[in-house]
C-alpha cells in the first residue's frame, strides 16, 4: 500500500495518520516531523532545515527528497508507506515517481483531506503537542483532560514555534503557491480522492478507511 496524505496545514494529515497507522500496517513517514526531530537533535540537516521552518518556506528539494529516498529504503517501507507533508513541490512528486519506479512501485492514492482556510488557522494556533511523546491535541477541539498536560504520558504540552502568527499565514501562502499544484499532478494519474476534512476527526477517517480498504 503506497499511500500519499495531502492537504494544507492544519487539514489533519498527522491525526488521520495515526488512525490509519493503527489500522493498517504501513509506516507512518512526515518529513515535518523528521525536520523537527533533527531540529530537536541539533544535527547539521536539522539547524539546515530550520533556517526555513521558521520563516514558513520549504526545506530546499534536493534536501528533502534525500531524507525520504533513505527512508523509502528502509525494510519496513517493504510493504507499503504512508507519506505525509511529501511531496509539497512538482520536483519533489517527480523524484518519487522515480524512486518508487526503480523500485517496481507507484503511488496507489493520494488522500487529500479538504478544509477551508479560516478553519486551518484555527486549527493551526490552537495546536500544542507533548514534547515527550509527540501526541498532538487541540486547546478547543481535541483538549488534554488536564491542561498543559499529556493524557499518555504526563508530558508539558508545548506549540511548534511555526504556528504562530506571521509564519502560519506563510505556510498557507506557500501551500497553495507550491504544493496544491500537485493536487492536479496526482488527479491526472487517476489516484487522487478527496476526503471531506472539516468533520469530526472519526468521521473523517471512517472515509478514508473505506477507501483504503477498497484499494
Ligand atoms: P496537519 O498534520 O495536517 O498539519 P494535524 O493533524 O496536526 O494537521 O491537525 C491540526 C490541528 O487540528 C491539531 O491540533 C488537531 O488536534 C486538530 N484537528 C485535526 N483534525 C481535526 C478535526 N477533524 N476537527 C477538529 N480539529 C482537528
Ligand atoms: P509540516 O509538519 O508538514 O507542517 O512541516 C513543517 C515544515 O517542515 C514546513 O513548513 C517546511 O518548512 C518543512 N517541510 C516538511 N515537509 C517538507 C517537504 N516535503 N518539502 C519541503 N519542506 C518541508
Amino acid at each position: 500500500m503506497n499511500i500519499i496524505i495531502m492537504g494544507p496545514p492544519g487539514a489533519g494529515k498527522g491525526t488521520q495518520a495515526d488512525f490509519i497507522k493503527a489500522a493498517f500496517p504501513i509506516p507512518h513517514i512526515s518529513t515535518g516531523d523528521m525536520f523537527r526531530e533533527a531540529v530537536a537533535n541539533g544535527t547539521e540537516l536539522g539547524k539546515e532545515a530550520k533556517k526555513y521552518m521558521d520563516g514558513g518556506q520549504l526545506v530546499p528539494d534536493e534536501v528533502t527528497i534525500g531524507i525520504v529516498k533513505e527512508r523509502l529504503a528502509q525494510p519496513d517501507c517493504k510493504e507499503g508507506f504512508l507519506l505525509d507533508g511529501f511531496p509539497r513541490t512538482t520536483v519533489q512528486a517527480e523524484a518519487l515517481a522515480q524512486v518508487l519506479a526503480d523500485m517496481g512501485r507507484k503511488v496507489e492514492a493520494a488522500i487529500n483531506v479538504a478544509v477551508p482556510d479560516e478553519v486551518l488557522i484555527e486549527r493551526i494556533t490552537g495546536r500544542v503537542s507533548c514534547s515527550n511523546c509527540k501526541t498532538v491535541y487541540h486547546t478547543k477541539f481535541k483538549p488534554p483532560a488536564q491542561a498543559g498536560k499529556c493524557d499518555k504520558c504526563g508530558g508539558e504540552l508545548v506549540q511548534r514555534s511555526d504556528d504562530t502568527g506571521e509564519t502560519v499565514r506563510k505556510r498557507l501562502v506557500v501551500y497553495a503557491a507550491q504544493t496544491k499544484p500537485l493536487l492536479e499532478y496526482y488527479e491526472k494519474q487517476g489516484v487522487l480522492h478527496d476526503i471531506n476534512g472539516n468533520r469530526d476527526t472519526r468521521e473523517v477517517f471512517a472515509d478514508i478507511k473505506r477507501l483504503l480498504e477498497n484499494l
